[in-house]
């Protein structure tokens, strides 16, 4: 059992429950959970599981299971954003009294790269053809700038590059942004130890918490493992699940692929690969780059 002695460090993993834990799952819940134990920090898992479309039935607790079997014991409930709908109505209505929000019709044609709209539905608010999704107007000269504690400072165009983006889809279900925002800023997180495929909605996810007036966590994105070929080791490229029976020799792969010290072999469990991994945990030693292949064996 660790013990949780820092109150400033509150850090999370948040999982879609599309499928079973793969290895790119495994490595960015095992980064969140040695950065926040390392620090004396609390961990928590919070379940995403607010696209229905989306969701593979069972995965939530199959998740939920395979992180128990390897030793990631997080603090306190899982949050589930399927029960969250009240609070993201309330921001929406908040980022609404501020005038910071647009319906937009816009068909798929009209929608531009990174899915900002491109079409006149500003101009026509009052005859809009439903279904209409929700959108929050971003000033063109809109810049975010955040240093990554991995990848140093970045500046985000935001205006110009990702405007206007949805916070509510036409099909009615909330959308990632603003969902994860209000859930951060709900969970008191402080620290966050994700993928670098989300590097590009920080900036999104910073504005949003400056409209809500909420504090921005501080971000580490981790390099993003791919296959041979050099594509996303994920879901959609039918990454394969975890054996649970190999908790060990997965986490040794995960440590490796992070560049960690590998545990002297004579640990044979996973509290005991954990304890020493968050002992000697140095994410100095994980390359800032935003993807790289799967390291072929631990040493
Ligand atoms: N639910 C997201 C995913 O599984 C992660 C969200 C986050 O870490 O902000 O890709």
């Amino acid at each position: 059992m660790q013990t949780t002695s820092n109150p400033r460090y509150r850090g999370r993993f948040a999982p879609s429950p599309t499928g079973p834990l793969h290895l790119g799952s495994l490595i960015a819940a095992l980064a969140s959970y040695l950065d926040a134990r390392h620090n004396g920090g609390s961990w928590l898992v919070r379940m995403e599981d607010l696209d229905p479309p989306r969701e593979v039935p069972g995965s939530a607790r199959l998740i939920l299971n395979s992180l128990q079997n390897h030793g990631l014991q997080w603090d306190g409930e899982v949050l589930h954003q399927s029960r969250r709908g009240a609070a993201y109505a309330a921001a929406l209505a908040k980022l609404a009294a501020g005038g910071h929000l647009f319906d937009c019709d816009c068909t798929r044609a009209q929608i531009g790269p990174e899915g900002s709209c491109r079409g006149d539905c500003r101009e026509r608010q009052a005859r809009l053809r439903a279904p209409t999704a929700t959108r929050v107007a971003v000033p063109p000269e809109c810049h975010i700038r955040f240093r990554d504690r991995a990848l140093g400072w970045s500046d985000t165009a935001l205006g110009r590059d990702l405007p206007d983006f949805v916070v509510k889809r036409k099909d009615g279900l909330d959308a990632y942004q603003l969902a994860v925002v209000v859930d951060d800023a709900f969970q008191g997180i402080t620290d966050i130890v994700r993928g670098s495929d989300l590097l590009d909605s920080t900036a999104r996810q910073i504005f949003l918490q400056q409209l809500l007036a909420y504090p921005t966590p501080r971000y580490r994105h981790i390099p993003l493992i791919t296959d041979a070929a050099g594509d996303k080791f994920s879901k959609q490229t039918h990454a394969p699940a975890l054996d649970d029976c190999s908790a060990c020799a997965n986490l040794r792969a995960a440590l490796a692929f992070l560049r960690q010290p590998q545990p002297p072999t004579d640990l044979g469990s996973t509290g005991q690969i954990l304890a020493f991994a968050t002992r000697h945990w140095a994410p100095g030693n994980t390359p800032a780059v935003l993807s790289m292949p799967a390291t072929s064996k631990p040493d």
